[in-house]
């Protein structure tokens, strides 16, 4: 994709601080971070999001992403880490390459990702059940 900001950063032709890479993953740092050490798991393989990616290659990033997260509990001494992935505008991607994030969390750092649960009824919640009940 050769107006893809993460395949650029993935051939090369925009830097990037680079901490993890093989054959299959590229894992760096985000530009513009929402805490100080937060990263971003890129698949060196195109996909836009959640919908077109590989299902087999998003296990094989979701076990790199055990990893990852667990030598920045060892290195930063993190205790709290928040996993986000953003698929289309209105859930807030902004890049339209399948990504990762492990963004560190520290006590009091003021830092929201959160949203306001919704008061269903039981009722509502066995509709939506019906409706999404399904085999793959
Ligand atoms: P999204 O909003 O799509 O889930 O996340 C895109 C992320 O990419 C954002 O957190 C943003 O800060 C990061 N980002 C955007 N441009 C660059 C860049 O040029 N380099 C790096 N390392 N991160 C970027
Ligand atoms: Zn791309």
């Amino acid at each position: 994709m050769n107006d893809c900001i993460f395949c650029k950063i993935i051939n090369g032709d925009i830097p990037s601080a680079t901490i993890y890479e093989n054959e299959e993953f590229k894992v760096i740092l985000d530009r513009f971070p929402a805490n100080e050490g937060h990263v971003l798991i890129l698949p060196k393989e195109h996909s836009a999001n959640i919908f077109e990616i590989n299902p087999e290659q998003a296990g094989r990033l979701f076990v790199l992403a055990t990893k990852i997260a667990r030598e920045m509990k060892t290195i930063l001494g993190l205790e709290h880490l928040n996993v986000m992935q953003n698929n289309g505008t209105v859930a807030g991607q902004t890049v339209f390459h399948f990504h990762l994030h492990l963004i560190p969390r520290y006590e009091n750092d003021g830092i929201t990702i959160a949203y306001k649960p919704m008061d269903l009824c039981d009722a509502q919640i066995e509709d939506m059940r019906k409706k999404l009940e399904m085999s793959i």
